[in-house]
């Protein structure tokens, strides 16, 4: 198979230096991302041999940077996750054209598989042994999954209040887990030093050029289950932003290679207001974002210093989307709402998402007969404590007649 990436390229100033593990620009200290030749692309890929292609995000292999023609990725199985007319939720909210991409069924329970499945690919063909991340939780599970299928070491950094089921959910694959005392962001700086010192492949620092491409197959596989169509409006999660802005270039690409018509799309992030300093960016005007320190029960979105929170921004104001922020409260009803409507039990990051959606369906900011699609990115097993003592169980005898006092004659009664 033909590899079209080129080159890495300034986001800032447009300088390019050739595809390896290198994420700042040396002219301008921006960050970096893959360059294509799109022309190429475009005269190699069509809708036929993408449905021919493996039922994975892997099918999107020519918009995705291989290093070589004979490179073999590291597949677990990622994407081609469930698109949902989300027909109940819709009616609640007034949107006849909503829909649910769930992204919490990949393998590792998150969207972070398919960044995560591109950068170890780059990373074993760049001849890593160990493979590394800074995380909020899901990326960890993901990078220590994938090591093991790509017969890599792992090493996952992690803030040391993360919820237990997600450093179980890490656990299992045997990485080595390292507790940081402090926050996400104090995570973060020390992999920087890490991976400078003992240059390990950190997907998201020295390769994160790679994995935050992994992002826009999520934009891909929606254009291609909506029959080859950008949606009208997308509502995202944002941490560091880098998957809002991965799925607005997602759509952007496919209508540079001809896979579809080209169409605005309008781009709205979520972020909880514990920690939600691109939405207060926003709102201030300014796209310069204040670090925050975090304080919310969505822990896998608490980046207090996001990353790519002038170009998440940007993506926002030119596409005449919307940033909302919502309370942890708002987050746990959300998370009900979800699971009640549209039976997808989601994780605290779905909350933020659905109450920001409610937000702006309830504001008037979403036109009912625009097409909307919600990105759900993790799975609820992995947040529980936050549901917790939050519903009943009937407790009963097991016999009809107890029962019929336990369930009273309302609610449950038949006849
Ligand atoms: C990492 C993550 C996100 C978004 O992260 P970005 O840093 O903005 O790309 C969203 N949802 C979940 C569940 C995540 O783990
Ligand atoms: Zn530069």
């Amino acid at each position: 198979m033909p590899t079209f990436a080129q080159a890495l390229r300034c986001r800032v100033c447009g300088a390019t230096r050739p595809l390896e593990a290198a994420y700042v620009c040396e002219e301008c200290f921006g960050p970096l991302e893959i360059w294509y030749d799109y022309d190429a692309i475009a005269a190699t890929i069509s809708r036929e041999t993408i449905a021919q292609g493996p039922h994975t995000l892997w099918r999107y292999r020519p918009l995705l940077p291989v290093l070589h023609e004979e490179s073999r990725v590291v597949d677990i199985g990622t994407g081609c996750t469930p698109l949902l007319h989300a027909e109940r939720l819709g009616e609640r909210l007034g949107l006849r054209r909503l829909y649910i991409k769930n992204d919490a069924v990949n393998p590792s329970y998150s969207f972070k598989d398919r960044a995560v499945s591109v950068a170890t690919t780059a990373a074993r063909d760049l001849g890593f042994d160990t493979l590394a991340c800074a995380s909020t939780g899901n990326l960890a599970n993901s990078v220590a999954a994938h090591a093991a299928r790509a017969g890599m070491r792992a090493v996952v950094f992690i803030p040391a209040d993360l919820e237990p089921n997600k450093i179980l959910a890490s656990a299992v694959y045997r990485p080595t887990i390292v507790a940081v005392d402090g926050t996400y962001d104090d995570v973060n700086r020390l992999a920087a030093l890490v991976a400078e010192a003992y240059g390990w492949a950190f997907v998201n620092v020295n390769l994160r050029p790679f994995y935050a491409e992994g992002a826009k197959t999520l934009a891909f596989e929606t254009a291609e289950q909506l029959g080859w169509h950008a949606p009208d409006h997308i509502i995202a999660p944002m941490a560091s932003g880098a998957l809002l802005c991965k799925l607005a270039k997602g759509f952007r690409e496919l209508a540079r290679v001809g896979l579809i018509e080209e169409k605005p799309v309008r781009v709205s992030g979520a972020q909880a207001l514990g920690c939600s300093p691109i939405v207060a960016a926003y709102e201030a005007g300014t796209d310069q974002v204040t670090p925050q320190k975090p304080n919310t029960i969505a822990k896998s979105l608490a980046i207090g210093a996001p990353a790519d929170g002038p170009f998440a921004i940007h993506e926002i104001r030119s596409s005449n989307g919307a940033a909302v922020a919502v309370t942890d409260e708002e987050i746990i009803e959300a998370i009900f709402l979800l699971a009640e409507t549209e039976g997808i039990f989601t994780e605290t990051a779905g909350g933020v998402t659905v109450a920001g959606l409610k937000r702006l369906a309830e504001q008037g900011r979403i036109d009912p007969d625009e097409t909307v699609v919600v990105y759900i990115t993790g799975n609820g097993l992995k947040t529980p404590d936050v549901l917790a003592g939050r519903f009943e169980v009937v407790q009963t005898a097991p016999t009809l007649s107890a029962l019929e006092q336990a369930l009273g004659t309302t609610a449950y009664a038949t006849v």
